[in-house]
C-alpha cells in the first residue's frame, strides 16, 4: 500500500520498505525553516525495515523552537476564548480528514495493526479527545459576593508547554497533551518518542498549519546525542512539561523541573491489578479480561497487568482465556487481518522473555511462551505465579498475563496494593453493586468493574503513588495547564 508522500514525509525521509533518501531537512513547520542534516533511522517493528528518519534536533535547536513558541504566546493567550475553541475544533476535524495516512503512519512506525484497537482506532480515539477537549471552557467563578466582599478565581494559561510522549500511543498522547494546552491559551513544543516519531510530525505538521506561527511546535532526537526531554525538563522558558512515560523518566523530569518551579503533569507506568470475584462467569468475562491485558499488546499503560483470580473458578477463568487468546490473529500490522502486531522494540521484548523466562520453573505456560519472528512475542498466559515473582513485581509491558489464585479475599487486595505503582485497578463480578461498593480498597487512580483501562475523555486519569502527578482529561485535567489568580476586592 503505498504512502502519501507529503511534505513532511518528504522531510523526514519516509518511504516505505526501505528506499530511503538521504535527505538535508528543510521543514516549514510552523512556519520555520529548519535544516537538519543529521537524522535518524524508524523501523517497522513487524519487518525491522527502515520506514523514514526523522531530525536529530540539537540543543540550539531547540531553545530556537522554545524561543519561538514563547513569542507566539503573548497573542495566543489573548485570542478570544470563542476563537480557541473554533480553531480546536476544526483541529479535531483536520484529524479526521487525515486519519487514514496517519494510521498508516503509525502502524508502520508503531507496529500495531490497523484493524482491531489498532492505529485506526487509535487515531479515531484522538480525533473524539480533541473535539471533546475543544468543547470544555474553564469559566470564571465567583467564590463570594456580599457584603463582605468580592472574590473571583480565573485561569490563566502558563506559557510554552513541554510534551514528552512515549511509542506505545504516539498520536493519542499527543493529543491528551496538546489539545488542552491550546484550548487554555498555551503554546507547546512536543517531542515524542524516538522510536515513533513519524506519525506525530506529520500531525503537527497538518495542526501546526492551522494555527499562528509558533503555537504547536515538534523537536525530534534519538536521544544519544542529545537528550531533548531532559533539556526541556530543565529549560527555563517552559513553564509547564506533560510527560506520559516510565517511572524513571518521569522522577527524572521531576527533578529536573525544581529549579524552575515548573508545573507538571506525570503520567508514568502502573502494574494494574484485576481482582475476579468467585461469583463472576469465566465465560462471560473472558473478552473484557483479554482485551484489557493484551490492548496494544499489553503495552499499554493502563493495561491488565497482575489477574487474581478466586480458587473457585481459576481454572474455568484460565480456559476461557486461554480459548479465547488462541484465535486472536497476530502478524504485520499492514495486513488488515491482523489483530495483534509485534512487540514494539527490542528492549521491551527483551524484557518480555526475561520474565517469561522467570516463570517457567515455578508458573504453568497456559498459552504462548515462545517468542515468534523479529518482535512477535504470541499472547501468553502463566498461572501458577504470586507477588514476589518478577512477572508479578514488575511492569511487563507487553503480551503476557500472570494469573494468581487466591481463596481469601482480604488478602487478594493486599497483594494487588503490595507495588509501588496505583494507576488502574479492576473488580470483576456478577453483582455490579457489590463490586462498586469494593472500588476504595483499591489504591490506584481508576477502578472499572467488569472491565479494565476504559479511559475516557470526561473522567480524570492518573496515578496514585509512583505512578504519577496530576490528571489528565475533564475539567480537572484541563485546568492542570493553568495558574489560578483569585481577584479580592
Ligand atoms: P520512557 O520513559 O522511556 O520515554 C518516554 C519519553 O521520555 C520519550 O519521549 C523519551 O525520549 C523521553 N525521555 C527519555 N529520557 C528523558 C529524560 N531524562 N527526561 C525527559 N524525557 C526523557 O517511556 P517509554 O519506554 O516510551 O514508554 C513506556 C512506559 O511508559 C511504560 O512504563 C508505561 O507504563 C508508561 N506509560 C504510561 C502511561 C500513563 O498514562 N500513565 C501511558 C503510556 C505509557
Amino acid at each position: 500500500m503505498p504512502l502519501p508522500f507529503l511534505s513532511v514525509l518528504a522531510m523526514a525521509g519516509i518511504s516505505q520498505g526501505g528506499d530511503i533518501t538521504m535527505l538535508n531537512h528543510s521543514t516549514t513547520i510552523d512556519d520555520r525553516a529548519t535544516h537538519e542534516a543529521d537524522t535518524f533511522e524508524i523501523r517497522n517493528p513487524s519487518t525491522g525495515e527502515v520506514v523514514g528518519r526523522a531530525p536529530n534536533t540539537s540543543e540550539k535547536a531547540l531553545d530556537e523552537t522554545v524561543a519561538r513558541a514563547k513569542a507566539a504566546f503573548p497573542a495566543w493567550a489573548a485570542t478570544p476564548d470563542a476563537e480557541r475553541q473554533a480553531l480546536c475544533r476544526d483541529l479535531a476535524g483536520a484529524i479526521g480528514e487525515h486519519a487514514e495516512e496517519l494510521a498508516e503512519l503509525l502502524t508502520l512506525e508503531q507496529g500495531k495493526p490497523l484493524n482491531g484497537l489498532g492505529s485506526r482506532w487509535e487515531v479515531g480515539g484522538a480525533q473524539a479527545w480533541a473535539a471533546y477537549t475543544a468543547e470544555l471552557t474553564l469559566p470564571e467563578k465567583t467564590l463570594q459576593d456580599d457584603d463582605g466582599g468580592h472574590v473571583t478565581l480565573a485561569r490563566k494559561p502558563l506559557g510554552v508547554v513541554g510534551s514528552i510522549t512515549p511509542w506505545n500511543f504516539p498520536v493519542m498522547i499527543a493529543v491528551w497533551h496538546i489539545l488542552p494546552a491550546l484550548r487554555t491559551g498555551n503554546t507547546v513544543v512536543i517531542k515524542p518518542s524516538p522510536n515513533t516519531p513519524l506519525a506525530t510530525l506529520r500531525m503537527v505538521e497538518i495542526l501546526g498549519a492551522m494555527l499562528p506561527p509558533g503555537v504547536l511546535n515538534i523537536v525530534t532526537g534519538d536521544d544519544r546525542t542529545v537528550n531533548l526531554g531532559a533539556l526541556m525538563s530543565a529549560h527555563p522558558d517552559i513553564r509547564k512539561i506533560v510527560f506520559t512515560g516510565s517511572c524513571a523518566t518521569g522522577q527524572s523530569v521531576m527533578r529536573s523541573a525544581a529549579d524552575t518551579m515548573k508545573r507538571l503533569t506525570l503520567e508514568m507506568g502502573g502494574n494494574d491489578a484485576g481482582i475476579v470475584l468467585p461469583d463472576a462467569d469465566p465465560e462471560a468475562i473472558a473478552e473484557g479480561l483479554f482485551w484489557g491485558a493484551f490492548i496494544n499488546n499489553g503495552q499499554t499503560c493502563a493495561a491488565l497487568k497482575r489477574l487474581y483470580v478466586h480458587d473457585s473458578i481459576h481454572d474455568a477463568v484460565c480456559d476461557a482465556l486461554v480459548a479465547y487468546a488462541r484465535n486472536i490473529p497476530v502478524g504485520d500490522g499492514m495486513d488488515e487481518s491482523s489483530i495483534l502486531g509485534p512487540v514494539q522494540n527490542q528492549m521491551q521484548f527483551d524484557k518480555i522473555k526475561r520474565l517469561v523466562d522467570a516463570s517457567r520453573d515455578k508458573g504453568t505456560v497456559l498459552l504462548g511462551g515462545e517468542p515468534g519472528e523479529g518482535l512477535f512475542f504470541p499472547p501468553t498466559l502463566i498461572s501458577g505465579l504470586s507477588n514476589g515473582d518478577p512477572l508479578v513485581d514488575e511492569e511487563q509491558f507487553g503480551p503476557v498475563l500472570p494469573i494468581i489464585r487466591y481463596s481469601d479475599l482480604d488478602q487478594a487486595f493486599t497483594d494487588a496494593n503490595a507495588l509501588e505503582t496505583g494507576l488502574g485497578g479492576s473488580i470483576w463480578s456478577s453483582d455490579v453493586d457489590a463490586a462498586r461498593a469494593m472500588a476504595g480498597r483499591m489504591d490506584c487512580g481508576s477502578v472499572w468493574i467488569n472491565k479494565h483501562g476504559a479511559i475516557q475523555p470526561n473522567a480524570p486519569f492518573g496515578g496514585v503513588k509512583k505512578s504519577g502527578l496530576g490528571v489528565e482529561f475533564g475539567e480537572e485535567g484541563m485546568a492542570e495547564y493553568t495558574d489560578i489568580q483569585v481577584v479580592l476586592s
